[in-house]
């Protein structure tokens, strides 16, 4: 073996180590369409990396065709995780909703065939400028990691979504283009993030580009001077990237964004070009791509009209007609790679569908040649090759948990299988663990036959003190609006490393190669059929409070419930709760002890606030075998994306604050998911959410006040179809209070007209706006609650959001707010007497502030619901 410098030792071992779980993840086709593309990817050694803000920003035409078509490894750099935008199909907000987005992306990754990345920035919601999303992320910090992605992945071409001005709308959009350009550059200078060198070598892309949205209607059709249109509303569902992730995609004829600056013609790609082998066009992929992301509803309808994405030069060497211009993708670019490109060749030539085996003699041949190359894309491309002879082998491989989830120093059962399903000669050398332990399996050389399968099985102990398979960016809490990552090397990647795969070693028809399987649990769904979960570790219990904030609206105590999920039989410990100074609870620790694995004990305190308003933060701590855990346990299920499993920590928000309500029954009209009901519940209201048949036929007047969540109109069609029952029940004397509802002007939202335009312009963003009251004497500033300036501290993301901008004079306003440099709004809370009862449009956003305990919205929606 020649001897490495240490250091390229290390990039090459790194490098290495990252590589399997995406080569297994590009092949969603395993048959001929799965082989061709991996032996086309073999011989093609362009890559190209594109940068935006959110998912969803991604121009994935442009990721399929140069992924799909053109067989170069494609990345997208989303800036953040999308946490901030509004959820479409469940009540998660924040890391949670992070976390879905993450895995839609994921899933978009494998139909588009593209591989995915992200920086540490959090998105915080809507933003309008670049300079607030500057100032919240920290210039250095997210430079620093789109230079890292870059250093890491060398691209040759490298593509913007954005331009970098007002153009884009969004400041995070904004930020995406000016920090990708500065990126550029930066990733070539070794006095740029040289603690980076440590694991990386400065990277010099050849050229940036920004890809326009203009689709012609024909091959050569007038598409107009590249990039000269922003990918404003309207635009092809999968060019139209205007739709943030913070901004549910507005209807046509929203408000006019300005033009994006024209660039020179760098060239064109044929993104709405058929490719006969997979059966659809890269346009059509990017549509079926896109509605992965059930979250933010970007499903689309296939498209199958020809056209071309153009693209201009933002930076690098010029090019006219194809991005790739001028830049050798071929294996001569390696020192060393010149005789492995026609091997090849041939093996492209002579594939022979029906018998793939065939292939396997030249991708042997190639091997010792790729393997003899030091550059960092040799080492890639060597894993890919082993991929590609176990898939001409018909090679079955894979780590198999006895369950979904282990618990630190509980014990772990997994069985490997090789099964050959070819006439390839394979033998099984051995293998080892990485992750959990890092060590040799131990496995007896085996010969496989056709048909013939091999099983390897192991039962381990988990370390007791073994961390809990929390997302590598949740491990610690973020630092403003920014994921805290101290490991480097996980900066940027999609996902968490497994927590434990098996590394095989094989040799097929004399070539000695390597695979790497993610231990995973395998089962079956009845109604779905086949579910994959990742292999997790989790507490022995898991400590679950009910609600992120507890409300005392009043000096008294309160009862406070904690959950306690065993993930074992028979765990047993202590429950205590540690409080700030003022705070008692009674008892101060109780035993438990629970029976069976999946069972959940509640466990309840009295808990007594000190005399005054104050907010604290309490920690329910349980202790079990001498460790102390003070997680909580959250599974995501959805049947698109793989289970996730986050640990939020069991910390919840005390607050103690003085706030009356006069109602007590509550009709709650879910719309598309938020925690308002358990928010409202904890001031000691009765709250019922109201289906179809209440909404029907059932009696409304036995609610004191009915509130219809956000986008309740614009998801449920049994709540528009019963609006004149609602205002037979504020006619009525009933109080009917409606949140937020995105901008459809066929809704008719109250008993007098107002107007909810839509778009990112009538919404206020900054959390910190000033609020004034222009009618200081409303009552719903005056009963029961007094409100003044304190009740606006403390508010979380933003002040409100589609906000009416016209309204019938029978309707008075409350507050008036606005962003900084902007004219006041009034449209944001509106209310009117209608019969004996009241009326309330209200799209500030209590579904953010009140589950969060900020005490100030509690005390303004008590008055809303009090209103008489
Ligand atoms: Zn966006």
């Amino acid at each position: 073996m020649t001897l490495m410098p240490a250091r390229l030792l290390s990039i090459a071992l790194f490098l290495f180590a990252l590589i399997p779980a995406r080569a297994q993840q590009n092949v969603p086709f395993p048959g001929t369409i799965g082989i061709e593309q991996s032996l086309d990817r073999l011989n093609e050694l362009g890559t190209v990396l594109m940068i935006a803000a959110h998912p969803d920003d991604e121009n994935t035409a442009v990721l399929a065709y140069f992924a799909r078509g053109r067989h170069m490894r494609t990345a997208y750099l989303s800036l953040t995780r999308g946490e901030g935008g509004q959820n479409l199909i469940g009540p998660e907000q924040g890391p949670q909703m992070g976390i879905i987005r993450t895995q839609e992306l994921l899933t978009a990754r494998k139909i588009d065939g593209a591989e995915q990345f992200f920086t540490r920035a959090i998105d915080f919601g809507f933003s309008k400028t670049a300079s607030e999303t500057m100032e919240k992320w920290g210039h250095d910090r997210i430079l620093s990691d789109i230079v890292w992605v870059i250093r890491r992945y060398r691209p040759d071409v490298m593509v913007l979504v954005f331009s970098g001005t007002p153009a884009d709308g969004h400041g995070q959009h904004q930020v995406s283009a000016i920090l990708g350009k500065e990126a550029f550059g930066a990733a070539a200078d070794p006095h740029q993030f040289p603690e980076q060198l440590k694991y990386v070598e400065p990277w010099r892309a050849r050229r940036l580009v920004r890809a326009s949205f203009l689709m012609g209607p024909g091959r050569g059709g007038p598409t107009g001077a590249p990039g000269t249109t922003p990918p404003a509303n309207g635009g092809t569902p999968a060019a139209s990237a205007y739709a943030s992730a913070s901004t549910p995609p507005a209807g046509r004829g929203g408000p006019q964004l300005p033009q994006f600056p024209p660039l020179p013609n760098a060239g064109e790609a044929d993104t709405g070009g058929f490719n006969p082998i997979l059966g659809y066009s890269y346009l059509e992929l990017a549509n079926m791509s896109r509605s992965m992301h059930h979250s933010q509803g970007t499903g689309a309808m296939r498209q199958v009209n020809p056209g071309v994405t153009s693209f201009g030069l933002v930076e690098g060497e010029p090019s006219s007609k194809d991005i790739f211009d001028g830049i050798d993708t071929t294996w001569n670019r390696l020192p060393g790679g010149a005789a492995v490109g026609p091997i090849l060749e041939a093996a492209i030539r002579d594939f022979e569908p029906a018998h793939p085996e065939k292939s396997i003699a030249a991708l042997v041949k190639a091997r010792p040649l790729i393997a003899a190359i030091a550059d960092p894309l040799a080492k890639i491309k060597l894993a890919e090759l082993d991929e590609t002879i176990a898939l001409c082998a018909g090679l079955f491989m894979e780590a198999q948990a006895q369950a979904a989830q282990v618990t630190p120093g509980g014990q772990l059962s997994v069985t490997t299988m090789v099964l050959n399903r070819s006439t390839a000669e394979v033998t099984l050398d051995g293998g080892s663990v990485e992750g959990l332990w890092n060590d040799a399996l131990e496995i007896k050389p085996v010969k496989l036959d056709h048909d013939q399968s091999a099983r390897v099985q192991f039962d381990r102990t988990v370390p007791p003190g073994q961390a809990y398979s929390q997302p590598y960016w949740l491990v610690k809490p973020p630092a403003g609006d920014v994921y805290q990552v101290d490991d480097q090397r996980l900066v940027g990647l999609a996902d968490t490393p497994p927590v434990l795969q098996v590394r095989l070693r094989l040799t097929v028809d004399g070539a000695a190669i390597e695979v790497a399987r993610a231990v995973k649990y395998r089962y079956a769904e009845r109604s779905e059929g086949e579910r994959v979960r990742p292999l997790v570790v989790v507490p022995a219990v898991a400590v679950n409070l009910p609600d992120a904030a507890e409300v005392f609206p009043a000096n008294a105590a309160r009862r406070v419930q904690v959950a306690l999920l065993a993930n074992g039989a028979n765990e047993a410990g202590e429950l205590r709760l540690d409080l700030p100074p003022g705070w008692k609870a009674e008892p101060r620790l109780q035993a438990f002890k629970v029976a069976a694995a999946g069972e959940v004990e509640e466990v309840t305190f009295e808990v007594t606030p000190p005399a005054g308003e104050t907010t604290a933060t309490m920690k329910a701590v349980a202790r079990v075998n001498g460790r102390d855990i003070a997680s909580g346990m959250q599974v995501i299920l959805y049947p698109h994306i793989p289970p996730q499993t986050l640990f939020p920590p069991s910390d919840v928000k005390l607050v103690r604050a003085n706030i009356e309500v006069k109602v007590h029954k509550v009709g709650y009209i879910m719309g598309a998911g938020d925690e308002m009901p358990d928010a409202l519940r904890q001031l000691g209201l009765e709250v019922t959410l109201l289906g179809p048949s209440d909404l029907e036929q059932g009696d409304l007047g036995r609610f004191d006040a009915i509130v219809a969540g956000v986008r309740a109109y614009n998801v449920r069609g049994d709540l528009k179809a019963n609006q004149a029952r609602l205002l037979n029940y504020v006619k009525d004397g009933g109080t009917y209070v409606v949140q937020y509802q995105t901008g459809d002007a066929s809704l008719n939202l109250g008993p007098y007209p107002f107007t909810v335009p839509g778009g990112t312009r009538w919404r206020v963003t900054v959390e910190e706006a000033p609020v004034t009251f222009p009618h200081p004497d409303s009552p719903l500033l005056q009963y029961p609650n007094h409100i003044s300036q304190k009740d606006f501290e403390g508010w979380v993301q933003e002040r409100g959001l589609y906000f009416a901008t016209q309204w019938d004079k029978q309707y008075q306003t409350v507050l008036s707010s606005h962003d900084p440099d902007e004219e006041g709004m009034e449209g944001g809370e509106l209310w009117t007497r209608y019969g004996k009862g009241v009326y309330i449009f209200t799209s500030y956003a209590w579904f953010r502030q009140l589950p969060a305990g900020v005490p100030g919205a509690f005390r303004l929606f008590a008055n809303l619901l009090s209103a008489k």
